[in-house]
């Protein structure tokens, strides 16, 4: 084995594992953060019978794999969704190695840093219909270090995204409240669309537009099918927004090439 393809290697490894443990933490802050729960104590705990977990209950998939998904003491079953956080965030992780840091490390870890950010917005917003601005704050963060790492836009295209993000959100935000007399969309969402229009370029953002009312379209039809009462509920947009933001920053560049290249193909 070469030393580089060594070195490669170790790197997947770190990240991965790394990854895994970032992961056991986000289960944390999403199940704390939107109850103002403190995220440092108490230490992790059952929450049906108080049992503080010990080291070997708290690594990453394999204790939950080990306890068949239920407590230790008690019994209770564990929610999929940790295992789940957790295995998400490694993924997302290695795939952040395998994209992005061959143009810098900087990017790569910046990358790493917004899908774990976009794994809570997923989460919290879907229980509780809530985007913190901390984390909005954070992928604004990453568009600028995407400004001036992206290869395929140029850091204008960051904050045109921005701007036509933020200005179309606003637009059916106030379109909504003239029209239905609610809330069609958070104000939360507004200014997340602005960070991820200045994350994505606004090319990639028209994509992750798409993207995210093709899937919200598709999953509103599934509902609606299982059950009449679904109807009446409200449905959160961001997290159909995170998946999209996911998509578009880790395979946007390919997919936007594939597209002008099918265009141009079809126009010859
Ligand atoms: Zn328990």
């Amino acid at each position: 084995m070469t030393e580089e393809l060594f070195l490669k290697l170790c790197i997947y490894i770190i990240g991965g594992i790394l990854g895994l443990c970032v992961g056991s933490f986000l289960n944390v802050v999403i199940y704390r953060l939107p109850n103002n729960m403190s995220l440092a104590s108490p230490p992790s705990h059952c929450t049906a019978c108080d049992y503080s977990l010990k080291w070997y209950d708290n690594i990453p998939v394999l204790s939950y794999l080990f306890l068949g998904g239920k407590c230790r003491k008690c019994k209770t079953k564990i929610s999929p969704r940790y295992m789940i956080v957790e295995l998400a965030n490694a993924v997302f992780w290695l795939l952040s190695i395998a994209i992005f840091w061959n143009i810098s490390i900087i990017y790569a870890c910046a990358m790493a840093i917004v899908s774990s950010v976009l794994i809570c917005i997923f989460f919290i917003d879907l229980e509780h219909m809530l985007i913190f601005n901390r984390f909005t704050l954070i992928v604004a963060l990453g568009g600028i270090v995407a400004m001036f790492f992206d290869t395929k836009t140029v850091w204008y295209d960051h904050i045109i995204g921005a701007v036509s993000g933020g200005l179309i959100f606003l637009g059916v935000y106030y379109g909504a409240l003239l029209v239905l007399k609610k809330e069609g969309l958070g104000f939360g969402d507004v200014k997340y669309a602005a960070a991820a229009g200045l994350l994505l370029g606004w090319q990639k953002f028209i994509l992750a537009i798409l993207i995210a009312s093709v899937v919200g379209s598709i999953v509103m039809i599934i509902l609606n099918r299982i059950s009449d009462a679904e109807k009446q509920k409200e449905y959160p947009f961001g997290p159909y927004l995170a998946v999209a933001t996911l998509i578009a920053m880790f395979f946007g560049n390919i997919i936007v090439s594939w597209y002008i290249e099918f265009v141009r193909g079809a126009l010859m």
